[in-house]
């Protein structure tokens, strides 16, 4: 198949939260670039049927796989919403799509407390700067809030309310989080005029009412909609280099190959860029920056590529408590924050709801978060030709982590009588999973890759993780990269 060649300022390579919000300021600062994203678009419409369902689960549920982790259901090969890789330790779920992981979270957006923040991000980045600046304006941007009372008061979010009642009895603070749901189409659904979603809970392939302020409907539309953006779904990039193998100076190729909804090959490509960024995710970006320093396509890469890989997820499950099932409003809605009482670390819980939980009793399904270091090491496997996510998950360290969620898990069993944990474990999925490009080593402070010119990294590979849900703080960062990278860019 002859390769086709094309040209453009500006290549940025995946649309999640830090493609997205790179590809807006581009635009507002009226630079044109080319998107490459290698899902498809999600149009969410009226029949209501845009994503696969936790009830009814098929291809669209997975990246180019017959399995995933969250179904037992055999599925076919499509280009669904989730890639999951299998690590050493720890394994790694990503987003695919236009939108990126924005399309299936549970849209949670957390800002870590100072004592969070200064344990994890301390070294890299001013808590100050962060919290006055951009986590504001990263709130903005994505367009969050939390459960307003009338929909926390319906009968759909019984079980989100005797979590906040168990947290009450167990003297463990909790607030409403912020999330980044529509919740007129959420009331929509209440009265059944839009398909049931997020009152049921099935959010974890998509939202197919449309309450989910994924970032294709949001900012990247805004994006799209200045004609500077060019945004290419199905289009994944296999590689990048530097033109006639320097540092950047003349430019980059990124290959890329354009597919169907099936994963068949169409057509490859060559795009040669002034600049290039790299949103990929965390997984994605590790993949093509490991490659290419394997390949000798960029040799000057950090030696701490792929290091301080953080990933504060612990999903736990109680059960025995008053019944709420059997429906189970998602995404979330409460934020508990055990950040003071808990002696082996500050333990954040968040509900999240299980659609199908086993009637009889009541179940709280919920993501912990702990801030542990970040000692994970994504490793280029040649056998593979892909990267592998290596977790040292004996470390005393890590350890600690997840006993700090037993500890906060303990003493809500006891406040609560007759509630137990009936599971608690780190590894599983690992959506949360940050890292790889440690910002200040392999880039500069401002996303920039140290060694090369005119390369940017902006997405969650930057951070060592976040003690919290990440997205939230992935988009702050991302704000504050651009801003810079903006600068860069229009500058004579
Ligand atoms: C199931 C799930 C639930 C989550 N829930 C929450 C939550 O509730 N709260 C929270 O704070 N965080 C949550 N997270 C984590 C959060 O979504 C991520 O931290 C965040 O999306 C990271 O943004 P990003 O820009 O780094 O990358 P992503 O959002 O992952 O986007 C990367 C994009 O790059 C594309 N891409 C990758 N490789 C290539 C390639 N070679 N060519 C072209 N395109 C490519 C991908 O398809 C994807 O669209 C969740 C994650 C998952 C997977």
């Amino acid at each position: 198949m002859e390769r086709q060649q094309h040209r453009a300022d500006v290549v940025i390579v995946g649309s999640g939260y830090g493609g997205s919000i790179a590809a807006l300021r581009l635009a507002e600062a009226g630079v044109d670039a080319v998107l490459l994203e290698r899902g498809r678009r999600w149009p969410v419409d009226d029949a209501g049927d845009t994503f696969a369902t936790q009830t009814a689960p098929d291809g669209r549920a997975a990246w180019l796989s017959e399995t995933s982790p969250l179904t037992d259901a055999k599925l076919d090969v499509y280009t669904g919403v989730l890639e999951f890789v299998e690590g050493s330790g720890m394994n790694v779920l990503a987003g695919t799509g236009v939108g990126g992981a924005s399309l299936a979270t549970n849209g949670t957006m957390c800002e870590p407390s100072p004592e969070l923040f200064r344990q994890t991000l301390g070294d890299v980045l001013d808590h100050r700067e962060m919290t006055e600046r951009w986590y504001p304006q990263a709130r903005e941007l994505i367009g969050c809030a939390p459960i307003p009372d009338d929909i926390y008061h319906s009968e759909f979010y019984r079980s989100a309310r005797s979590f906040a009642d168990q947290l009450d009895k167990a003297g463990i603070p909790w607030t409403k989080v912020d999330l980044a749901v529509d919740w007129d189409v959420v009331r929509e659904e209440m009265a059944g005029t839009r398909v049931r979603s997020q009152i049921d809970g099935l959010n974890v392939f998509g939202v197919n009412s449309g309450a989910q302020r994924s970032l294709d409907r949001t900012l990247l539309a805004r994006a799209e909609a200045s004609g500077h953006i060019d945004v290419r779904p199905l289009s994944v990039v296999t590689a990048v280099h530097p033109v006639d193998g320097g540092d950047g100076t003349a430019g980059y190729h990124v290959d890329y190959e354009t597919i169907d909804e099936r994963g068949e090959v169409r057509a490859h490509h060559r795009v040669t860029a002034t600049r290039l960024i790299l949103s990929a995710g965390t997984l994605g970006t590790n993949r093509l920056l490991l490659r290419a320093k394997q390949s000798g396509a960029l040799p000057a890469l950090h030696d701490a590529l792929g290091t301080r890989v953080g990933n504060s997820e612990v999903i736990t499950a109680r059960t025995g408590m008053a019944e709420n099932n059997p429906r189970q409003g998602g995404p979330a809605a409460i934020f508990a924050q055990d950040w003071k009482e808990n002696p082996l670390g500050p333990v954040s819980l968040l509900n999240f709801p299980w659609p199908d939980a086993p009637e009889g009793e009541g179940w709280t399904t919920t993501i912990g978060a702990v801030p542990a270091p970040a000692l994970g090491a994504f490793r280029y496997d040649p056998d593979k030709d892909d990267v592998v996510l290596h977790w040292p998950a004996d470390d005393p360290a890590l350890a600690r982590a997840q006993s700090a969620i037993t500890h906060t898990l303990d003493r809500l069993n006891e406040a609560n009588t007759g509630t137990r944990t009936a599971f608690s474990r780190i590894g599983t999925t690992g959506g949360n999973v940050c890292g790889g490009v440690p910002l200040g080593t392999v880039t500069d402070d401002a996303g920039r890759v140290s060694g090369y010119r005119g390369l940017y990294v902006v997405d969650g590979s930057l951070l060592p993780g976040t003690g919290v849900p990440p997205a939230l703080t992935v988009a702050a960062v991302a704000a504050r990269v651009t801003s810079l990278l903006v600068d860069d860019l229009v500058r004579p």
